[in-house]
């Protein structure tokens, strides 16, 4: 494990997309991740994904991640669990904890692949037990199957608040609201139908102002904002609680392109501060990659998608594939992600991944 030609940080859909594009073809790839089981985000989610079947439309997230394995496995890529990725230096050195051992693996092309940390929401009494995020609520809920409590504010209307919302109620727990800032519900119609007609509230305009309790949460205060996002005062209302489940978005968990000097830049659809990628995924240090969330938040699809075009493009820069194969393949690949950034939600994502890839040319 010294030396590898493709060492890629994270088995999420991004990372073993990559692992499989390109050890399909002859790279040498290895993938490190922190966790004791591949496969990212896939494994909590365990409804069906919308969209067309050329996207896995109505294939659940565990069984996507079921059968990427199985393409890794028949790929001859190597992952390595329970292994976390802590620095990059310079020469592409990865500074990796394996076997609780500390090893310098050098690369000579490296894909960042780590995905996203939630967002959270600070007040009064935010650090009381009970108060999780989505992700760690899907983790128990979806994998462990243990309940975080019997009933629930949800914070968030976007898609992983409803999902996660919807996820608590067949699990057999009460979703006593979901409270939204904004004026409209963030995610998708079908997804907020499915709550409200197991009768969950959903209160647009509204937030928490705090959280009580004697040791864990007991009580969560509720508030009405005004068009402005102030809170109208007089329209508190207090909710009997155990769990308080923040689903307020998600930003790319890029420390390590920080740590190895990727450019920066800030392109807010896609989740803030990112490292600039060009349309192979390069980012601004030769021979180092990012894909998926990372990338700019999207979803899994996506995630996919990019992944593929890292390991493609990582494959041709070493030569396992010619100009020509590549540029077809990825011609495959662009197809397919300009389909998934289709649609009212899609555009801006689109018009924002543009943007990315425009500000890479600009030194
Ligand atoms: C609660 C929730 C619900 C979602 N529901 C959907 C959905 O229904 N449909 C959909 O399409 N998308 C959904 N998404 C989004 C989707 O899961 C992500 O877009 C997708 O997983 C991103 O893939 P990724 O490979 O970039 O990252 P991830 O899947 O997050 O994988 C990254 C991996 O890298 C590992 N890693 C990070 N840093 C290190 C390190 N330093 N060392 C070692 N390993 C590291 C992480 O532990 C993780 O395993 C959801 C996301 C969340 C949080």
């Amino acid at each position: 494990m010294n030396h590898v030609e493709l060492a890629i940080i994270g088995a999420g859909p991004a990372g073993l997309s990559a692992a499989i594009e390109a050890a399909s073809v002859g790279v040498q790839t290895i993938v490190f991740d922190e966790n004791q089981q591949a496969g990212g985000q896939l494994f909590k989610q365990i409804h069906k994904f919308f969209g067309s079947r050329a996207h896995q439309a109505g294939a659940r997230g565990i069984d996507i991640g079921k059968n990427l394995l199985g393409q890794v496995a028949a790929s001859g890529a190597e992952i390595k669990l329970d292994t976390v990725v802590w620095g990059i230096f310079e020469g592409n050195k990865v500074g990796v904890v394996t076997n609780g051992r500390n090893v310098i693996c050098k690369a000579d092309r490296i894909l960042l692949a780590t995905g996203a940390s939630e967002n959270v929401l600070a007040f009064p009494g935010w650090t009381l037990p009970g108060v999780m995020g989505a992700g760690a609520i899907q983790t128990m809920v979806n994998v462990h199957r243990v309940l975080p409590g019997k009933r629930v504010l949800m914070i968030g209307s976007g898609n992983v608040g409803l999902i996660v919302s919807y996820q608590l109620l067949q699990a057999g727990a009460e979703v006593v609201a979901l409270v939204e800032a904004m004026d409209r519900i963030g995610g998708y119609a079908v997804h907020a139908s499915k709550i409200k007609r197991a009768g969950t509230p959903i209160l647009i305009r509204h937030t928490i102002k705090e959280a009580v309790g004697n040791g864990k949460v007991e009580q969560a205060t509720i508030v009405q904002l005004n068009d402005n996002g102030n809170v109208i005062e007089g329209t508190e209302r207090t909710l009997d609680v155990d769990v308080i489940c923040m689903a307020c978005g998600l930003s790319p968990l890029a420390e390590l392109a920080w740590l190895a000097g990727c450019r920066f830049t800030d392109v807010a659809p896609l989740g803030g501060l990112l490292p600039v990628h060009d349309d192979n995924m390069q980012t601004s240090l030769p021979g180092m990659y990012v894909a998926g969330d990372i990338a700019g938040i999207e979803e899994a699809s996506t995630a996919i998608e990019e992944g593929r075009l890292a390991g493609i493009a990582i494959a041709e820069s070493l030569g396992y594939l010619t100009t020509t194969d590549a540029t077809v393949k990825k011609q495959a690949v662009n197809d397919r992600s300009e389909q998934l950034r289709d649609g009212p939600f899609g555009i801006t994502r689109r018009e924002a991944k543009e943007t990315l890839i425009r500000r890479s040319l600009e030194t």
